[in-house]
């Protein structure tokens, strides 16, 4: 007989996450903002650790307004948008195209409309509150300020006017220009709040944060600028189950591809954790699983479900033991080459999520 899905089932993988840590960074973050509003980007799942999870905690710490990209990950979090009716704001980072406005205007989130089309769709079909972004540099999303036509603003009740940096977490010039470029649409267009910042930007300084700041990465354990460093706690920690323990000898291969051959009759073991799951394989070689403060470097190829780390050290570990990764953000992201926001965002649906 086949099992009922709704059998509870553990997964062999699973993402610790800190809730007191989730909370003492966005209290930084929101020290650092000095009066000006702390909100929350919860875009990917909540960087990959659970949107819904996230924001409720954040809601416990006084956060009151989230950023999403999809009106798919705004209908996830619809509920919680109605506990805290008129309390707590959602924007949808993507605007509405033309098969969204059904949702869009059904839901309590508000469209972050980004070009002349989608301001106009919004109000002719009467939406009300909205955010608008405009561009200041990124050439990504957002009304270019080159040839605006502020008529479009006629009639629009934009809530938060926003616009994206597009390298804050490094000192250079590129910051004021776009600072002064949004001061300049400050004074143009009407809304009720502006917004600028993301986790590197709020680090920038009070000129940056307007009325509200939108950080992501750094809620979330990312070092999103040097000033972060020491005040930033990580968040996340994946966790593995031993599947099974081997000796391997002298002048065997270990793992997919024969990368690792053993130079002598070694440990390792097998744990439930590849490159499906996030876990790239360029972190093969640097990457490793911790025990009881020791460190078992991971061996030979990541696969895309497996991995072989060398327990030569912990004798006493074996099939069905948990170890934990190392997932240092900043020191992974600089060994292997992959940025913070790809460690956490890639972390796959395989883990059994749980907050601590
Ligand atoms: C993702 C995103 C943020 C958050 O950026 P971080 O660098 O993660 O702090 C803020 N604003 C917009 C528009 C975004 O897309």
């Amino acid at each position: 007989m086949v099992p009922p899905m709704t059998m509870d089932y553990q997964s062999p993988l699973r993402l610790k996450l800190d809730r007191d840590a989730l909370i003492s960074n966005y209290r930084w973050l929101k020290q650092l903002c000095d009066g000006a509003a702390c909100g929350a980007a919860i875009k990917a799942n909540g960087y990959g650790l659970g949107a819904v999870e996230v924001m409720r905690h954040l809601l416990d710490a006084g956060c009151r307004d989230f950023f999403v990209a999809t009106w798919a990950e705004a209908q996830a979090i619809e509920p919680l948008l109605r506990d805290f009716e008129g309390r707590a704001g959602l924007s949808v980072l993507h605007g509405v195209r033309a098969e969204d406005m059904e949702i869009a205007l059904a839901s309590r989130a508000r469209p972050v409309l980004n070009s002349a089309q989608q301001i106009a769709r919004w109000k002719e079909a009467g939406g009300g509150p909205c955010d608008v972004m405009i561009d200041t540099g990124m050439n990504r999303l957002g009304l270019s300020l080159n040839d605006l036509d502020l008529s479009l603003f006629d009639g629009l009740k934009v809530d938060v006017l926003m616009s994206h940096l597009v390298n804050a977490e490094e000192d250079q010039p590129l910051n004021d220009v776009q600072r002064t470029l949004f001061m300049q649409a400050r004074g143009q267009i009407p809304a009720q709040r502006y917004s600028l910042a993301n986790s590197a930007g709020l680090c920038l300084g009070r000129d940056y944060h307007f009325d509200l700041t939108r950080p992501g990465l750094a809620l979330y354990g990312g070092i999103a600028h040097p000033a972060c460093e020491g005040s930033i706690r990580p968040v996340v920690t994946p966790q593995a189950e031993i599947l099974q323990r081997r000796t391997v000898c002298g002048g065997e291969a270990v793992g997919r591809g024969a990368d690792y051959v053993a130079h002598r009759t070694m440990e390792t073991a097998t744990i439930n954790l590849g490159y499906a799951d996030g876990y790239s394989r360029i972190i093969s070689g640097m990457g490793a699983a911790m025990k009881d403060g020791a460190r078992l470097p991971v061996i030979g190829r990541v696969s895309m479900d497996l991995l072989s780390i060398d327990v030569m050290d912990k004798p006493e570990l074996r099939e069905g033991d948990w170890v934990d990764i190392d997932y240092d953000l900043s020191m992974t992201s600089l060994l292997a080459g992959i940025s913070q926001y790809e460690l956490l965002a890639g972390l796959g649906q395989r883990f059994d999520r749980y907050w601590v």
